[in-house]
């Protein structure tokens, strides 16, 4: 590996180390969305789309919020952040738990995991500038706010185009701890990020080299570099824990 090589493994890990925090709700200084509007209380009216009927309130998803760019808040301590114990995999070609549902991870209902039907899937992403510094940084919210889209990638490129004020995000790194969706692939290629660095794979639906590749499908005028598997393990063990 050349110093070059070694020292972009370095700060991937480092990067990833602060989206494994954010997605485990442990990340003490999350910026919170620059225009982003506090997360509703008790969310949208009911999602009888994506998981079981009744359901509960975030209760335990908590965080204060704060409305500015330059203020901080705890990223909320989800109920997820609980000890591993089952076995879902989180590599290609890993066969799937027979009780999951059509597919595990965060474009999965509820019904993947027989744990915390009202719980956010723990992932968590981080948008760093070509400088390096961190323009925002979102945990999976699908749950808490009722929105289908409201995947981390998604809320990070959103709140990093917000304090930017402009859509493009050229030279950006964008970090998250489950290869991305092909929403959220469609997304950063969309944003025109630079690079992508993701943890663990998803092979139900990652769109980062599992199922798909859609960032780097060849006839797209825009293709993000991709670097696979960073923390791989780390990452993978905070959805099996989730998912136990
Ligand atoms: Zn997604």
């Amino acid at each position: 590996m050349t110093p070059a090589a070694a020292g972009r493994a370095e700060r991937h890990e480092a990067w990833m180390r602060r989206a494994l925090a954010v997605a485990a709700g442990t990340a003490a200084d999350a910026p919170v969305g620059a225009g982003e509007a506090a997360p509703p209380e008790a969310a949208g009216p009911d999602l009888s789309a994506s998981g079981p009927a009744g359901r509960a309130a975030p209760a335990g998803v908590v965080r204060s919020g704060p409305d500015g760019p330059a203020t901080t808040a705890a990223v909320p301590l989800g109920p997820g952040a609980a000890a591993p114990t089952a076995a879902v995999p989180f590599r290609p070609g890993a066969a799937a738990p027979a009780a999951a549902g059509p597919a595990a991870g965060p474009a999965a209902g509820p019904a993947a995991g027989p744990a915390r039907a009202d719980a956010d899937v723990p992932v968590g992403a981080v948008l760093y500038g070509p400088d390096g510094v961190e323009l925002a940084a979102a945990r999976n919210e699908r749950e808490l706010t009722g929105d289908p889209t409201a995947h981390a990638e998604v809320l990070v490129l959103r709140r990093a185009a917000a304090a930017l004020g402009r859509w493009r995000l050229d030279g950006c790194t964008l970090v998250v701890t489950l290869e991305p969706c092909t929403m959220c692939a469609g997304a950063l290629v969309l944003a025109r990020v630079e690079a992508v660095v993701f943890g663990a794979w998803e092979p139900k639906t990652g769109a980062a080299g599992s199922l798909w590749d859609v960032v780097r499908d060849r006839r797209l005028n825009h293709r993000p570099e991709v670097y696979a598997g960073v923390l791989e393990d780390e990452c993978a063990a905070l959805l099996r824990a989730f998912f136990r």
